[in-house]
């Protein structure tokens, strides 16, 4: 079993990455060590833990950039907007998504 330390140092560690899919998973991996480490942690506890918090804040700046840039390029706005029209293409009964489709305005 992975000590609190190592879970520690690893969210340390994890501030030079560069790869999001790959900390996305091991996150996951993370939520269950964590477990393991403080069996009786609540979820808000869990959820605010200052590892998570290392986590979230370099998963967050990968995909967004640094949280305090006047440059970050957040815009979950824009982002939550794409992923909309992306749901509502696919459910169009005329093109079902496809981009190329023809016979379609929706896309
Ligand atoms: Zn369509």
């Amino acid at each position: 079993m992975v000590s609190l330390q190592q879970l520690a140092q690893q969210a340390i560690d994890i501030q030079d990455a560069c790869n999001l899919s790959g900390l996305a998973k091991a996150w996951g991996e993370v939520q269950t060590q964590l477990r393991e480490v403080m069996p009786t942690i609540g979820t808000q506890e869990m959820n605010h833990h200052p590892i998570n918090k290392m986590w979230a804040y370099k998963l967050y700046s990968l995909a967004c950039g640094e949280p305090f840039d006047p440059l970050s390029a957040v815009n979950f706005e824009g982002a939550y907007t794409w992923c909309q029209e992306i749901v509502a293409r696919t459910k169009c009964r005329f093109c079902k998504g496809d981009e190329k489709a023809t016979a379609c305005e929706c896309i």
